[in-house]
């Protein structure tokens, strides 16, 4: 073997053993429903959404290097959580990803948040975990203005969605983060629309904007209420969303009927 590919394949199975992240919070119980978990924030991100609560893992060269089984082997000496979420930054977009999980699902209920813009990998991870949740950012045709991506990957959100709308032994979610002002009414509104002409069988759930730590660009925006949240989730329901939830810091999931 030439040094050159010798030195490809040597950097291909580092990226397939190292993840970069940019954070770990050992216990959380308002990452997922009704349950305990660890959550890994994963390095890098290909969209620059204009709310972006965690835009320093946005750049490529962001986060840390750590070796896969160092960071399993960290996570598994915690004995107060059932299970660990992946968050990021945009956890699909690391190799080690798939790896992660397969590791992480022999102990653990796996769950790793998208912005679904790689839907082969997404379709990967259908088999590999236990949970996903997807965002859908804003109504499909501001989606460039939000996320700053370019536009083609609406068209790979949605097959992303479809992918795991279809894979009945994950559960699944639906996640828009409500931001006054930016994003509301109008796009809670078509996205339900949409969920509904899908058939979604999954949750839809409406989180909190935290205008704080990350944020970037929105420093005067407040965070939306409780009682906010709700009035969009029975509109959701109205709108025939079958299970709709609400995620707010201070209590964490709330399902609305
Ligand atoms: S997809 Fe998530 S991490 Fe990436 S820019 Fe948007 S909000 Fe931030």
């Amino acid at each position: 073997m030439s040094s050159v590919r010798a030195l490809k394949a040597c950097l291909v199975r580092k990226m397939n053993y190292y993840l970069k992240i940019g954070g770990l919070i050992e216990l959380s119980t308002v990452d997922i429903p009704m349950r305990a978990c660890s959550v890994v924030f994963l390095a890098g991100c290909n969209f620059d959404c204009v709310y972006c609560q965690n835009s320093s893992l946005i750049p490529a060269d962001s986060g840390d290097l750590i070796e896969l089984t160092k960071l399993v082997s960290e996570i598994s000496k915690n004995m107060l959580i059932d299970s660990v979420s992946i968050t990021g930054g945009e956890p699909i977009l690391q190799p080690a990803l798939i790896s992660l999980c397969q590791e992480l699902k022999k102990k653990f209920y796996v769950s790793v948040d998208t912005n679904g813009s790689i839907p082969k990998i997404v379709e990967t991870l259908t088999s590999v975990v236990n949970r996903i949740a997807l965002d859908i950012k804003c109504e499909f045709n501001r989606y460039a203005d939000i996320t700053r991506a370019p536009s083609h990957l609406v068209g790979a959100v949605k097959e992303s969605f479809n992918i795991i709308n279809s894979a009945i032994t994950v559960d699944f979610e639906i996640r828009t983060t409500v931001v006054p002002g930016l994003i509301g009414e109008l796009d809670v509104s078509a996205i339900s629309r949409f969920l509904t002409a899908q058939n979604f069988r999954g949750i839809y759930v409406l989180q909190q904007f935290w205008n704080e730590g990350d944020v970037r660009e929105l420093k005067t925006v407040d965070t939306p209420t409780r009682n906010e949240l709700i009035k969009l989730a029975k509109m959701a329901i109205d709108l025939g969303v079958q299970e709709v939830a609400i995620r707010t810091r201070s209590r964490g999931y709330e399902f609305i009927s």
